[in-house]
């Protein structure tokens, strides 16, 4: 499928402090664009200046959430080059979450090639400050233009890119977590290995909950028996218990996280034992009660790592590693970022130049 290319012919003005972007406020010139209906496959697709898009007030995804989205980064190295961080990773997992939500399969590889073409015709939207990158959204949702339940026939896929500050404006501090033990993010057998938009609009209750009582995030536990520890916000766990690193397994009620898979390999590289199992808040309670836990931290794309400092179980406050940033978890956030924006080698071929 060839892409077609509109070019902007008013571009925007760059912002000159990217210590001011914040995160997904600030978009580049163009967006890519296409289309999907039973009869034709995807079409259309075509690179356009950003801009709103047009629906009809009966699209699927205004009434039943029929929508799926991924979240990646593009990075400036030090020689000026732009680079994607396992890019197909994030393409493979948005066709498991289309199967799960019936939405049409993309095909990889075009989408990759799609999006580098985008990238390289906003190549100087991406950011060279420390620790700011080329935020990527792409997305996919069902737009059928009437109100009947089923499968969609038509669907829109598009990527945008937001030019994005660093994560820690204030340093990699750690912050205060919540044991949410009234709401869930998801269940068994729903859709909480997939990133869709619904996971999201049912977890802002207890999102703001945590935030009114003064904690960064809350820490999910499963939607059957509420015993076992599942995400942390939006993002995967990871917990240092006497040595060794406990994840909660991919049950399907967990996302399987891109950073989580690259930590993991990471950490077996270095010889520390990782355990992927069910983790019980009870145990884990026990370990903040003895001292056996020693780290704790949150991992995905947008903060890499980000470690926990205090663990409140039942309005009981318990302070992690002192409060301190784990060594182990500096070791990764370093080596992550490291690979990332091409300061340290990357002898797993994870990274990809533009
Ligand atoms: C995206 C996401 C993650 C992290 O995945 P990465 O691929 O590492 O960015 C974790 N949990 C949830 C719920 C997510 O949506």
């Amino acid at each position: 499928m060839e892409i077609r290319i509109e070019k902007n012919m008013n571009p925007k003005v760059k912002p000159a402090d990217a210590s001011k972007l914040g995160f997904g406020k600030v978009f580049t010139d163009h967006m890519f664009v296409m289309e999907f209906d039973r009869e034709n496959g995807w079409h259309d697709a075509r690179i356009v200046p950003y801009g709103n898009i047009s629906i009809s007030p009966a699209s699927t995804v205004l009434h039943y959430g029929a929508e799926i989205f991924e979240g990646m980064k593009a990075y400036r190295r030090p020689d000026g080059e732009i680079q994607l961080f396992r890019p197909m990773d994030n393409f493979d997992r948005m066709n498991d979450s289309a199967d799960r939500l019936c939405l049409p399969r993309i095909d990889g590889e075009f989408c990759l090639k799609a999006l580098k073409t985008l990238i390289d015709i906003d190549r100087d939207w991406v950011p060279s400050a420390e620790g700011a990158s080329l935020y990527i959204r792409p997305f996919l949702f069902g737009n059928d233009p009437f109100l009947g339940v089923h499968t969609v026939n038509n669907a829109t896929f598009i990527i945008i890119l937001s030019p994005s500050g660093s994560y820690y404006k204030e340093g990699v501090n750690p912050v205060r977590i919540m044991i949410e033990t009234e709401d869930v993010r998801a269940v068994r057998g729903g859709t909480g290995y997939a990133k869709c938009g619904g996971n999201y609009a049912a977890s802002m209750r207890a999102g703001e909950k945590a935030e009114k009582k003064g904690f960064a995030q809350v820490l999910w536990l499963d939607g059957v028996e509420r015993k076992y520890v599942e995400e942390v916000g939006s993002m995967n766990v990871m917990f240092k218990i006497n040595g060794t690193v406990v994840t909660p397994k991919l049950t399907g009620s967990v996302l399987p996280g891109i950073t989580r898979r690259s930590c993991i390999a990471l950490l077996e590289k270095w010889g520390v034992p990782v355990e992927e199992r069910l983790l019980s808040v009870d145990e884990l309670a026990e370990a903040v009660k003895t001292g056996a836990l020693e780290e704790a931290f949150g991992c995905g794309t947008a903060a890499v790592v980000s470690p926990i400092g205090e663990l409140s179980v039942d309005d009981v406050p318990y302070v992690v590693n002192g409060g301190n940033i784990g060594e182990l978890t500096q070791k990764l956030y370093d080596e992550l970022t490291g690979i990332q924006w091409g300061k340290k080698e990357d002898a797993f071929g994870w990274t990809e130049k533009i």
